[in-house]
């Protein structure tokens, strides 16, 4: 065996053989294989070094701005005179349709290079502020060129049934025939997609309406993931757990009846402390019941323009322990390997061991506390993707 690079004198003793792109070997030091042939030593004094975090539910690309509906919210303005006055998810649609594909990629590169800084080498994308066939076709395309300008892989969710549009005579039960007999089948055909999501809500769709959309997905051969019981319990974790979903996302009001049924299905949670935080919502996810029931946990910045405008993983961590009640632990695996497993990257992303992708963080800390902890500033000494240094200096 031979190595190009290896990292030696990580915190707790250990070191990481890098191959190429991938890992291939990690463990304590002492025990490193006699017959590897090292390239390049990498002695990173001390510090602890981590897989490549991933970000498993973002809404990175879009139009617009919102930071003035923030301020009026700040003002005391309600959701109701916001959405009445052109306001919310609504005028997000308007300018992301509106936006060229190149305005499109350059707010999501920036976005996507502010993650990657703070330590992100893999994030999840959805579409869902088109609503119609050309720009939910667009936005997926779009979020398949992130990588061209930030050092991060991308992984495509289409999210076609997030809210009804505006468009005059559309009524949720023909937008969503719309979803599955036409949009669809054209992001499959394109290949656009590696998973299919929905918004299951009173707000939004019903279970029976994203049972639709969730069987067409099936039979066009995509997984599936939802956003669900985030302000009501609507039975989407049982409805996710019946579909075989990757991930259940939100869940603060999710039923122990949902939970169990995830738990069977090897569904994984995925929490969203960002979006709790900016709507000051008072529930938590029924963490305990999660964690009771066996129900891997995932933390997600959720990043999008209306609820949730985070751009630091780290930070959604810090939230997480702090609102949520995880330990630093749960929520170290909840950006590495249980992040990963919601995006079916389990054993390719978000851990060091053999054969997985070359994408690792080393942290100016000595163990994962010291990432946690600091607000606003995550303390990445360097960053390797795919076997390459991408950020931050070798000594
Ligand atoms: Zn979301």
């Amino acid at each position: 065996m031979s190595c190009d690079l290896l990292l030696t004198g990580l915190a707790g003793g250990g070191a990481v053989a890098v191959a190429g792109d991938r890992i291939a070997w990690s463990g304590p030091a002492d025990e490193l294989p006699h017959e590897v042939e090292v390239g390049e030593t990498w002695d990173v004094g001390g510090r602890l070094v981590t897989p490549g975090f991933v970000d498993c539910h973002t809404h990175l690309v879009f139009g617009g701005d919102r930071s003035g509906e923030w301020e009026q919210r700040l003002a005391g303005a309600g959701y109701e005179a916001i959405a009445a006055a052109g306001g919310g998810i609504r005028s997000t649609v308007a300018a992301t349709r509106a936006a060229s594909d190149d305005e499109l990629l350059s707010g999501a590169v920036r976005r996507a290079a502010t993650l990657a800084a703070g330590g992100v080498t893999t994030i999840e994308v959805k579409s869902g502020y088109g609503l119609d066939l050309d720009t939910e076709l667009r936005m997926l395309r779009v979020a398949r060129r992130i990588p061209e300008q930030a050092p991060v892989d991308v992984v495509t969710t289409f999210l076609g049934a997030h809210t009804v549009p505006a468009d005059a005579g559309r009524e949720a039960d023909a937008y969503v025939d719309f979803v599955c007999n036409e949009v669809l089948p054209a992001v499959a055909e394109e290949g656009l997609a590696d998973a299919v999501d929905g918004f299951c809500e009173s707000i939004a769709f019903t279970a029976e309406q994203i049972d639709r959309v969730f069987s067409t997905a099936t039979s066009l051969g995509l997984r599936v993931k939802l956003h669900a019981d985030q302000l009501s319990d609507s039975g989407g974790a049982a409805l996710a757990a019946r579909h075989g979903a990757l991930s259940a996302d939100h869940l603060e009001h999710a039923s122990p009846e949902g939970i169990a049924e995830l738990a069977a299905a090897g569904s994984v949670a995925v929490l969203l402390p960002g979006a709790a935080y900016v709507l000051d919502d008072p529930n938590s996810p029924p963490v305990a019941v999660l964690r009771a029931a066996g129900v891997p946990l995932a933390v997600a910045t959720d990043c999008n323009p209306g609820t949730s405008p985070l751009v630091s993983l780290p930070l959604a961590m810090h939230l997480a322990c702090t609102r949520f009640g995880l330990t630093v632990e749960e929520a170290l695996a909840g950006v590495t390997v249980n992040a990963a497993r919601a995006l079916g990257l389990a054993g390719e992303a978000g851990t060091l061991a053999s054969g997985a992708r070359a994408d690792l963080v080393v942290w100016d800390a000595e163990r994962p506390a010291g990432i946690v902890y600091w607000l606003g500033a995550p303390p990445v000494h360097a960053v390797v993707k795919a076997g390459r240094v991408v950020s931050g200096a070798r000594p």
